[in-house]
Formats: C-alpha cells, sequence, structure tokens
C-alpha cells in the first residue's frame, strides 16, 4: 500500500490592518483560489508599518501554487501581498544559521552588520560586513561580496539557506511505501 504524503506550504500575507479578522481574509482568498478551503491559520505576528499585522497560512501544494501565481489579493480596496514564508533559523548573536540565540554555544557576540565583538544593536559601525559571507569566503577582508549586513534579504548565504529549505520540503513528495 502506498501514500500520498501531502505537504503543507506556509503562505504568508503582508501588513493587513489588526482590525481586519482572519474570517475576511479567508474568504477573500476564497474568490481567488477555488481550492483554498483547507488554507489552516498557522499564526500571526505583528506586521511592519503600525497596526497592521502578517499572517502565516498553511496550504496543500496545489494552493500555494494558485496563491503564487494570485500573489496580491484585495481586502476592503486596499491590495495586500502574499508570498512564500520561509522559517530559516538564524542566530541573532552569532549570526549562523541552523539554530536560535537560545541554543547558541557562542560567548561572545558577532554583530549582524559589522562583525564585530558586540551585540547588533550596539553597532556604531558606518560599514556593513556580513559574517557568514566572510566565513564562506575563507576569511578574506576584500572580498566586496560580503559588504552587506548578515540580516540582509539578498545575502548569498540567505538565499543558499532558502534553497536548502525549499529542498527539504519537496523531499515529502515522494512516495512512501510503508
Ligand atoms: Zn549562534
Ligand atoms: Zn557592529
Ligand atoms: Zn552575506
Amino acid at each position: 500500500m502506498k501514500f500520498w504524503h501531502v505537504v503543507l506550504s506556509p503562505k504568508f500575507i503582508k501588513n493587513v490592518p489588526a482590525s481586519i479578522p482572519i474570517e475576511e481574509i479567508l474568504s477573500a482568498i476564497q474568490v481567488f483560489s477555488k481550492n483554498s478551503g483547507s488554507l489552516k491559520v498557522r499564526f500571526q505576528f505583528p506586521g511592519s508599518k503600525l497596526d497592521t499585522t502578517n499572517w502565516v497560512l498553511e496550504s496543500p501544494d496545489t494552493v500555494l501554487t494558485e496563491l503564487t501565481q494570485i500573489k496580491k489579493i484585495p481586502i476592503r480596496w486596499n491590495m495586500y501581498q502574499i508570498s512564500e514564508f520561509y522559517h530559516i533559523k538564524r542566530c541573532n548573536f552569532c549570526q549562523a544559521y541552523g539554530h536560535t540565540t537560545k541554543n547558541c554555544h557562542h560567548n561572545i557576540p558577532s554583530c549582524a552588520t559589522c562583525v564585530g565583538y558586540h551585540t547588533t544593536k550596539d553597532c556604531l559601525s558606518e560599514y556593513c560586513f556580513c559574517v557568514n559571507c566572510f566565513s564562506k569566503n575563507n576569511f578574506d577582508h576584500n572580498n566586496p561580496s560580503s559588504y552587506h549586513s548578515a540580516r540582509d534579504k539578498r545575502c548569498p548565504c540567505y538565499l543558499t539557506e532558502i534553497e536548502l529549505h525549499k529542498k527539504s520540503r519537496h523531499y515529502s513528495h515522494n512516495w512512501i511505501t510503508p
């Protein structure tokens, strides 16, 4: 006997006013995606704009594909962005990927902005230097591809993590024979 392992992928709706109930958001999505009844609300966290919230919804791959094509949905005459949510763990203390601050075994912080031995919030540096790209480039201080913050969403190390994350998700597409 074979089982089809359904992959649930989170979707991410950005900066929706906190006053709009989730039911209204779900019915707005339903207009565009006929299978969206299978969406599950995972969690929410504050948006980047005041009094807004980000919703993370879990969806089967079929709905994910539909929503990826839609990209935006109108709610109360405004457009809201839908995008894939990547749960990439990055340590805020040493900036390494794969663990969180709580599980960090470093005693000295690495600044996300300048790679100095101080916490990111205490940084006074005027330049950016990425600790992850710095290690990857064999500690070459003069490599310009390290001149960005470790929190930069365009950081090559971050993009690599996303690719790995996507691959690990697609792994579950395989047939599973018990
Ligand atoms: Zn760490
Ligand atoms: Zn710094
Ligand atoms: Zn980087």
